[in-house]
Order: structure tokens, then C-alpha cells, then sequence
């Protein structure tokens, strides 16, 4: 069978490189065809020479996950729904703004983590992306931005971040997803230094130490509530993981990563965790932990049993943040028509955990 060469980081692809007979300097030359010019036929890569792209052809292939549908929204965000087998699908975002272009990249088909307000969450769980279905989000916007804005080959590239905020639990898919992260940094490949790369957690503390050693991009932690009670409702995997041990993984975090505090997200639910007091309870939790505050409006989806805060306290909650001298962003809804907003992303999963089934079966007992 072929092996497909996005699943491959620089070392990998030196190791198939020495495998097959080939000098391991040959794998420069393959990232950047595959990477930075988004080619997919060995037949185009003109400075290999014939015997090694007729090698090329018959040991492996360039696959990227196929696209299924390219939705645009008013405000020039864009949607792709990527088929990854058996009828799953997985979403990728790209929201241009005027400094930089950021692509919102998926690392799982589905969560097994459940958070209450998650779209992808009440989902259920298939299974992990590939290192291709992950990386193939970035070939594939890079080559569709490009096409679009001049005419292919892609050289000035639209996507300027990635952040690790679309559907499923990046630590959960731990060495798939640092491989991809490997290539957006290789600078035969995406060049994207760490700083522009965001890895965004529900809070898995070991895997946020493994990180911290394999590959400390920037980081942001899903934190939701001020408190340990309020958080094992919202985000279940507080109660094996609970705030004062994440906050002591953020700091331990902070002695390698590119940026000198953590971004904490914040979803902002009526009614649930949206009050002055729970604000000021906040500040006190994170007195000692370097960090920036990212408010999260509320994205709704069907049956969700929340509500959206209103901006009137939304904004109570940013001044007391702000009082208290932590810098407080309240996101940007993007891309509400076309539902690409954090928590809105569906794509198509078919749930391997029955979490549904035994969700009935518990709520019976
Ligand atoms: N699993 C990771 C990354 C994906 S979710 C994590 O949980 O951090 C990216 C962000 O969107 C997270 O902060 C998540 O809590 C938030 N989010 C999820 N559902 C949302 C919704 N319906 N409205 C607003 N934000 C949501
Ligand atoms: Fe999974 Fe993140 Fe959604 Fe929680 S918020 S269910 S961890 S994708």
C-alpha cells in the first residue's frame, strides 16, 4: 500500500527518503514541493530527477482530505467541510482580518470530552484526525486562498496563524497533532513561528507538560468558571483534572512558551457564569498565573439549553478583569451565517462512544 506523504514531518520524511534508497537531504526538497507548492503529482516536482519521481509514484501518494463544501460568509470568513471516511466530516475555518489571516484547524472527528455548551461535544466521539486530515486543513486553505487571490502557486500565503480551536481535544491526539505542528513550523513547509500557533486546551495536564517539552507553541486553556464546582459541570474533565492542578501546569508552561503569559478562554453563558461576583472570583484564582482574558459570547446551536450573555454583562465582566489589570478581549462573533463560530462546528460525526444511548440509560436509573 502507499504510504501518503502529508503524514510525515522533516524526520519522517528523511527516514521514507533513506527507506527507499535516497539521500535524507531529499526530504527538504519533498516538503516544499508538497508544502509550499501545494503539489500533489510527482510528476510536477521538476528538479527530482525522473528515476526518483517514478520511484516516488509507485511508493506513495499526496492525499489530502477531500472537500466536500466551501461555505463564504458576509463578512469574508470561510467554511470547509472535509470528508475524512466513512461519512465523517471535519470543519476548518479561515477568518481574514486586515493584519493577518487565521485558520481555525480541527484535531479530532468528534470530543470524547463533552463539555456541556460544545457543539462538537454533545457530538460524541469518532476518532482521531491523521497527521494529513490535520496539516491537509493548512495545504488546503493555503492552496484555495491562493488560487483565489493569485491565480495558484502559493506564495503569498494567506493563512498567517493557526489556532488548535476547531472540532475535538488537540491533547487528546497528542502525537498527531504535534507532528502537524512540526510541519506549520518547519520553514520548508509553513514557516509559522511559535508565537502564531495556538494550541487551545480544555485543561489535560499531563499532555500539557508533554507539550511544554515536545513543542511549546502559544497556549491557550478553555477555563469557563471561576471555581472547581461551576467547572465540573461545564467542562466534566475538571473533576479529573482540577483548576489548582491546571493552573500549576500553566505556570509550569510558561517557563518554555514563546509568549510570556497563558490565554484563558472564557465562554460567557447567561445566567451561569456570567455575574460580577463570579468575575471577581476569577481574579482572585488566576492572581499568581501570567495570563490575558479572551471572553467567548456564547455561540448557540440547536437544543443547547443556554443562552448567550447579554453585552451589558459582558462587558461588567471585562471591567471587573480589566480593574483588576488583566487584559480582557471579548471575541469577534465571525462567520455567524454560515455557523463557523468557536462551538458551532458540526461537520459530520458519527459517534462511536453511544454516549447518547448511555446518557438515556443513566438518566433512567
Ligand atoms: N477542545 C479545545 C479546542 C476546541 S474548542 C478546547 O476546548 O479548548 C475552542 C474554544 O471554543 C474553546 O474555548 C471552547 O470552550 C469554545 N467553545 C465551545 N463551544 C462553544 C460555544 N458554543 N460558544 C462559544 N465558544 C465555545
Ligand atoms: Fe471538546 Fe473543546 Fe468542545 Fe470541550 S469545548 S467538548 S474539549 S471540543
Amino acid at each position: 500500500m502507499s504510504v501518503n506523504l502529508l503524514d510525515f514531518d522533516a524526520k519522517a520524511l528523511a527516514g521514507f527518503c533513506v527507506e527507499i534508497g535516497e539521500k535524507s537531504f531529499r526530504a527538504k526538497q519533498l516538503l516544499r514541493w508538497i508544502h509550499r507548492s501545494g503539489e500533489v503529482d510527482f510528476a510536477g516536482m521538476s528538479d527530482l530527477a525522473k528515476a526518483l519521481r517514478d520511484k516516488l509514484s509507485a511508493t506513495a501518494v499526496i492525499e489530502p482530505p477531500r472537500v466536500i463544501s466551501d461555505h463564504a460568509a458576509m463578512d469574508g470568513t470561510r467554511k470547509w467541510l472535509l470528508s475524512v471516511g466513512e461519512g465523517n466530516g471535519i470543519e476548518t475555518v479561515f477568518i481574514p482580518e486586515a493584519s493577518r489571516g487565521t485558520l481555525c484547524v480541527s484535531s479530532q472527528v468528534g470530543c470524547a470530552l463533552a463539555c456541556t455548551f460544545c457543539s462538537t461535544g454533545r457530538q460524541g466521539f469518532n476518532r482521531n484526525l491523521t497527521v494529513a486530515e490535520i496539516i491537509g486543513q493548512l495545504w488546503w486553505a493555503n492552496k484555495a486562498l491562493a488560487e483565489e487571490f493569485d491565480g495558484g502557486g502559493i506564495r503569498s500565503r494567506a493563512v498567517t496563524n493557526v489556532v488548535m480551536m476547531g472540532m475535538g481535544e488537540p491533547l487528546a491526539n497528542f502525537e498527531n497533532v504535534v507532528t502537524a505542528l512540526d510541519l506549520m513550523l518547519d520553514d520548508n513547509a509553513y514557516g509559522l513561528s511559535r508565537r502564531r500557533v495556538t494550541v487551545s486546551t480544555s485543561g489535560l495536564v499531563p499532555a500539557m507538560d508533554r507539550l511544554r517539552e515536545r513543542c511549546p507553541v502559544a497556549l491557550a486553556v478553555s477555563l469557563h468558571a471561576p471555581n472547581d464546582a461551576l467547572r465540573n459541570e461545564l467542562v466534566p474533565i475538571n473533576k479529573k483534572y482540577p483548576i489548582k492542578e491546571l493552573l500549576a501546569a500553566c505556570r509550569r508552561y510558561l517557563q518554555s512558551a514563546p509568549r510570556d503569559f497563558i490565554t484563558f478562554e472564557y465562554v460567557m453563558l447567561d445566567g451561569v457564569n456570567d455575574s460580577a461576583a463570579h468575575a471577581h472570583e476569577l481574579v482572585q484564582l488566576v492572581r499568581e498565573t501570567p495570563c490575558k482574558f479572551n471572553l467567548i459570547p456564547f455561540n448557540p446551536f440547536p437544543n443547547s439549553g443556554y443562552r448567550r450573555s447579554s453585552p451589558e454583562a459582558v462587558h461588567r465582566f471585562r471591567d471587573v478583569l480589566m480593574q483588576a489589570e488583566l487584559i480582557t478581549t471579548v471575541r469577534k462573533t465571525r462567520g455567524d451565517d454560515i455557523a463557523a463560530a468557536c462551538g458551532q462546528l458540526a461537520g459530520k460525526v458519527h459517534d462511536k462512544t453511544r454516549r447518547v444511548s448511555r446518557g438515556i440509560v443513566e438518566a433512567a436509573r
